[in-house]
């Protein structure tokens, strides 16, 4: 069964402090007002992350925002997905653009990254999308099948079952511009025959995609309610309690 799922991407936000009272804040009320089955999840700094597992008593799920490639050994400053995954968090964000951009992130090294967060039994959230560059020249169909082809179509039927994609255009992260509910669906739809191409048609139809870039309480019900949206990964939005809570229920 595909999962609804709204993940919080807090970047590198909050202190520590700041993080365990927004996460408070954050648990009892996703715990008194959640409608449905909807999993929520808090990707945090990697600061707060075994203080969350703790607080969370499972209702709102955890996960990191990065991990290191490799297992272990001479990487100053780098987290591994064993350490992560030690600490009782679930998931992780791969390849966001910011990791793409600012970290040169190619998708030979994600291909690495999923597979080691796989190996430690962590659901990778897995980012693809465009540029505005690749918006409007046209090309973005095809920047995506080769984030999809180079970045996670190595994996078996079996671990591809454990992904859960993000498609985050990036002109709409951060910037205030969303995608309209019927480009989101589109290239969701594109997305979800490309697995079901590879996978077939039962790994596709249970593969949860979610849509990230600007989506906040107003506009998220028309875009989750598309076909192939299954919920959203939030930056801005889930540093307000009120925002991300309203946008999860
Ligand atoms: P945003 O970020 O919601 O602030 O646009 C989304 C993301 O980067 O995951």
């Amino acid at each position: 069964m595909r999962k609804n799922i709204v993940a919080g991407n807090w970047k590198m936000n909050l202190d520590y402090q700041e993080g365990i009272s927004l996460f408070s804040e954050i648990i009892n009320m996703v715990r008194d007002e959640r409608k449905g089955d909807q999993i929520a999840v808090i990707c945090s700094p990697f600061i707060h992350i075994n203080s969350l597992v703790q607080l969370s008593s499972g209702v709102v799920k955890i996960g990191a925002q990065n991990c290191h490639q490799n297992e272990s050994g001479a990487y100053t400053g780098e987290i591994s997905a064993k350490m992560i995954s030690s600490t009782g968090a679930e998931y992780v964000i791969i390849g966001h653009s910011e990791r793409r951009q600012y970290f040169a992130e190619s998708n030979a090294v994600l291909a690495e990254k999923t597979n080691i967060a796989l190996k430690h039994n962590l659901k990778p959230i897995f980012c693809i999308g465009e540029t505005l560059d690749e918006r409007e020249n046209g090309s973005y169909f095809h920047v995506i099948e080769k984030q999809l082809e180079e970045g996670l179509f190595h994996l078996s039927p079996e671990q591809f079952a454990h992904v859960i994609l993000a498609y985050e255009p990036v002109w709409a992260i951060g910037t205030g511009l969303t995608a309209t509910p019927e480009q989101a669906q589109d290239i969701h739809a594109f997305i979800r025959n490309k697995v079901d191409v590879k996978y077939g048609f039962n790994i596709a139809d249970d593969t949860s995609i979610l849509y990230g870039g600007s989506c906040n309480p107003k506009n998220a019900e028309e875009l989750f309610a598309q076909k192939d949206i299954d919920g959203g990964l939030i930056g801005g939005a889930s540093l307000k309690s009120r925002d991300f809570v309203d946008i999860v229920k």
